[in-house]
């Protein structure tokens, strides 16, 4: 498509970064023009018209996804942080990193119960950061619309791990 043509376009490869061995995709490109980041808003909300409530959007590179697709769907934000940094009683969820743990966190009380939440971020790699999120929300008495995600490095396990939780997951690119 059109739109998946413009935002891969856009993305910088980085070798070697963070660590040795590692190529890290650089979305800021996307994010910094305007006409991109809207293409790229309207297609991960798209395949999930109608079926969903709110935009789950993953700190820190989530978030802006989940601005951009508010304004074009018309949904708020769930704000899904990292821990430590939301001020009221929340729920947390620990997920393994390389050699440590790390945790998402959602306000308890931010959404009514059952909402459908459609969780967005930049990058899917091994699905554990996705998959603490729909652990998140369903904790918290909501449900996953779906996930959607810019960009899918593929053979690292991330959508099977979705869709064997009977998430329906949606990428614009794979590399
Ligand atoms: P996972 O938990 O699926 O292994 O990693 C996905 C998370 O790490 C996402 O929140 C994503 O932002 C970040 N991530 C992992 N690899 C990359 C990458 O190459 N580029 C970017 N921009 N983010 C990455």
């Amino acid at each position: 498509t059109p739109e998946a043509a413009l935002v891969d376009s856009l993305i910088a490869s980085i070798p070697d970064f963070p660590e040795h061995g590692v190529t890290f995709r650089d979305l800021t490109p996307v994010f910094a023009d305007g006409p991109a980041l809207k293409a790229l808003a309207e297609a991960l909300t798209a395949p999930f018209a109608g079926r969903f409530d709110y935009l789950g959007g993953l700190e820190a590179r989530g978030f802006l996804i989940a601005g951009a697709a508010s304004l074009v769907s018309g949904a708020g934000v769930l704000s899904v942080r990292k821990a430590g940094k939301l001020p009221r009683a929340v729920l947390s969820q620990e997920y393994a990193l390389e050699y440590s743990t790390a945790a998402l966190e959602v306000h308890v009380d931010q959404l009514p119960p059952g909402s459908r939440v459609l969780i967005v971020d930049d990058v899917l790699a091994t699905g554990g950061t996705a998959l603490a999120a729909v652990n998140l929300i369903e904790r918290a008495g909501w449900q996953v619309a779906g996930f959607a995600v810019a960009l899918e490095l593929d053979g690292l396990g991330g959508r099977a791990k979705l869709e064997a939780r009977g998430i329906e997951t949606f990428s614009l690119l794979k590399y």
